[in-house]
């Protein structure tokens, strides 16, 4: 417990000058998903910084409050933005999610230790994760999932699970640029594909996709044996080390690739990556080259349009609008590049989507803890999501994929959530997507 709180303290130590920049404005309020829904201050960025400070400083006990209105912020990092002052809000809150996972461990929490058991022992041990991975690729492309589903027999919780699951199946599978011949075709660029761990396991469909579009936009595509989870899902759990420590594996793994870049096509991924520099800022053997690998990753859609993309030729004929996934847009502030991407695709009529860049309340698991509030903020994005007539969804993580797609299935709605990247991989077939 010590440990924990130290560790809060030295990040908030670390962090003081721009701490103290905030001035209560309160212009973060109304971007925040849970000071939307419940109204509370303590469940406001501001308010979360003010217990952040007080227990750092001996004002306030780690107690159930502090450990509540920690947990149940989304991590979406919506205030960041909308914050003048610069406050390092994601920063902090993975120091406080330490110190709340320490408290919990101590208490004996049962729900805390099977968490760590399952982030360590299933998605730090690549081979345990496959297996994992593939039981559930089964359940999913086996009638299973869907007949369980339809029979509705399990409580609310298993239920969205199933949906969860079910909506990671892609909805555009027959329609790829496989048989196009890039043998001959130029490589301006040598990158590495972050396979990541839901991704690969779930969404490999969309690994394939993104492997084709770049090898089309002229990129050789090493490979970087050794790679494993970023480590994303271990940090947004108070879980550090395991984070430094899969940070340090991949780090070795795409220095050894030969890379130029480090493409990611997963928001969360990519935002963890772009972050290893500050995870290791503290260890002298690694803090230069996290540095330097941080600088070398690019999410997918900012590395096509910073090269020019190459103008797919088929066509999509799909009203689609974009949710842009909170760690794209607030913690990586890729803003533009992912709608150029759509608006390049002959056929897509891109429609607005009301609170596209506000949560969808997905949060890497927070839709299986906390599932009331995750079902409410999830609601607002169905409304929006109806309002706008979009027949297709596009976001680029597998989270908001999966979230929106669960929603999508509950509520009965006929609309398909896809990857950017697999409705362009989609249009480079040369085949028209009616509607
Ligand atoms: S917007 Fe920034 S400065 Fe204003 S209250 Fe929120 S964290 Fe503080
Ligand atoms: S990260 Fe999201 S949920 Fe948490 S305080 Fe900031 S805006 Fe609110």
């Amino acid at each position: 417990m010590a440990i924990a709180a130290e560790k809060l303290a030295m990040m908030i130590e670390e962090n003081s000058e721009r701490l103290l920049t905030c001035v209560h404005c309160g212009l973060c309020l109304p971007a925040c998903p849970t000071y939307r829904a419940l109204g509370n201050e303590n469940d406001s960025p501001r308010g979360r910084v003010y217990l952040m400070r007080a227990v750092s400083e001996g004002r306030l006990e780690r107690g159930d409050a502090f450990i509540h209105h920690i947990d149940l912020c989304l991590g979406c990092r919506a205030c960041e933005t909308a914050c003048p002052s610069g406050v390092p809000y994601g920063h902090l809150l993975e120091a406080a999610r330490a110190e709340v996972s320490s408290v919990k461990s101590l208490r004996g929490s049962v729900a805390e230790s099977s968490l760590r058991f399952i982030l360590r022992n299933v998605f730090a041990r690549p081979l345990v994760l496959r297996a994992a991975m593939t039981m559930a690729r089964w359940l999913r492309d086996s009638s299973l999932a869907r007949l369980a589903f339809d029979a509705d027999i399990f409580d609310g919780r298993l239920q969205s699970a199933l949906a969860l699951l079910i909506a990671s199946r892609s909805p555009f599978a027959k329609a790829r640029a496989e048989d196009i011949d890039l043998s001959k075709a130029e490589k301006h660029a040598r990158v590495a594909l972050l396979g990541g761990c839901v991704m690969e396991g779930l969404f490999a469909e969309a690994n394939r996709a993104t492997r084709r579009v770049l090898e089309i936009n002229g990129c050789e595509v090493v490979e970087a044996p050794g790679q494993m989870c970023c480590g994303a899902l271990h940090s947004h759990a108070g879980q550090r080390e395991e984070a430094r420590e899969m940070a340090r594996k991949n780090i070795q793994a795409f220095d050894e690739s030969g890379c130029e870049l480090i493409i990611t096509n997963a928001a969360g991924c990519g935002a963890a990556m772009k972050e290893y520099g500050d995870l290791l800022s503290d260890d002298p053997q690694w803090a230069e080259r996290a540095r330097a690998l941080s600088s070398r990753v690019r999410d997918i859609s900012e590395f096509l349009i910073e090269r020019g993309l190459t103008p797919p030729e088929g066509r999509i004929n799909r009203r689609v609008a974009y949710d842009a996934p909170c760690h794209l847009l607030h913690a990586q502030r890729v803003v533009e590049a992912p709608l150029a991407i759509l608006k390049a695709i002959p056929g897509i009529e891109l429609v607005a989507l009301g609170g596209s860049e506000s949560c969808c309340g997905g949060a890497g698991i927070y839709n299986l803890q906390h599932a009331d509030l995750s079902d409410e903020i999830l609601s607002e994005k169905i409304e929006n999501i109806k309002a706008s007539r979009a027949e297709v969804i596009a976001t680029g993580n597998p989270g908001c994929i999966m979230q929106i797609g669960a929603g999508v299935l509950m509520n009965d709605l006929s609309v398909e959530v896809i990857h950017p990247i697999e409705l362009l991989d989609a249009a480079y077939a040369k085949k028209t997507i009616q509607v």
